[in-house]
């Protein structure tokens, strides 16, 4: 197959979902106040963050990896040691903060406060890892066009939250049109559009006789499996270049501290599991060729 698969990894610990910081739900207010008051061990990350390199280098795989701009401070050393091992470092938010109402889409920040955190996060990042930094992945891939311009804005050359399919649309927009390969989207939108300075990578999804099932990876990965993933991976290849993604928690072997209201029930399925359904899909799709979401602005 010609089209190119884009490995990405979203770095971020378990205290960063929504439920328990960075969310109009979560128990702390954000990862500020959660470090104010968490006394016990916080670092989950780590360990399967080194699993994943392990296996890309087994698979020889280079990725993006999405890294929540304060994983820099609290895991030194960390983001140093992907970017040493040849992948490539986004942004995946300062401090993983929703932007977005999940329900009404209207966003939680102003454009001015946005701006200025994400281009903390760019620089925290950039100085970490000696990359330039131009990919951006929205904090739970909630997204509103608005967003785009201010990236756009901020240098960034492109982003990858969007997921079109038939269940959920965690964007501020209809998606018409959208597919499962890189696009431009109308100013203020999601939507396609003419030509600009900034580009669109969706994820994958599986077209079921026009149900859209989202094969991207991630949490379906625990409900789907790997033949379904794999199914919709393929089928997305053939329209154009296209992207999946996981989280190195997603193959922690451990626990999480159970705190966190509507704690998604996917955790319950072991890290293990994940781990071999990754592996699986690694070695069925051998053929295809892996790129850094960067090379294609080269
Ligand atoms: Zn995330």
């Amino acid at each position: 197959m010609e089209n190119s698969l884009s490995i990405t990894v979203d770095v971020e610990d378990w205290y960063h979902i929504p439920s328990v910081s960075g969310s109009t739900f979560s128990v702390y207010k954000d990862v500020d106040d959660f470090f104010e008051n968490w006394t016990e061990r916080y670092d989950y990350l780590s360990e399967p963050t080194k699993r994943v390199l392990d296996l890309f280098d087994e698979y020889n795989i280079k990725a993006t990896f999405f890294v929540v701009a304060d994983v820099v401070d609290n895991y030194p050393g960390l983001v140093e040691s992907i970017a040493e091992r040849g992948h490539e470092i986004a942004c995946h938010g300062l401090h993983h903060a929703c932007k977005i109402d999940p329900k009404t889409k209207e966003p939680l920040m102003s454009v001015e406060e946005f701006e200025k955190n994400t281009l903390e996060a760019k620089r925290i990042l950039e100085k970490a890892s000696g990359q330039e930094v131009i990919g951006y992945r929205a904090p739970n891939a909630l997204i509103g066009g608005w967003m785009l311009d201010s990236l756009e804005k901020l240098g960034f050359k492109y982003d990858s939250s969007v997921c079109v399919n038939s269940i959920y649309n965690k964007t501020d927009s209809t998606l018409e049109g959208v597919s499962t390969y890189p696009y431009h989207s109308e100013s203020g939108s999601l939507n396609t559009g003419p030509k600009r300075n900034i580009v669109e990578h969706p994820w994958a999804y599986y077209d079921v006789a026009g149900f859209k099932v989202p094969t991207s990876g991630g949490p379906m990965l625990r409900f789907l499996g790997a033949h379904m993933m794999l199914k919709g991976l393929k089928q997305s290849l053939k329209r154009g270049n296209t992207v999946f993604y996981f989280h190195p928690i997603d193959i922690s072997y451990e626990k999480f501290p159970q705190i966190g209201k509507g704690r998604p029930m996917y955790w319950a399925i072991k890290g293990n599991v994940v781990e071999n359904r990754i592996k699986y899909i690694m070695k069925k799709l051998k053929n295809v060729t892996f790129d850094c979401l960067n090379e294609n602005y080269s």
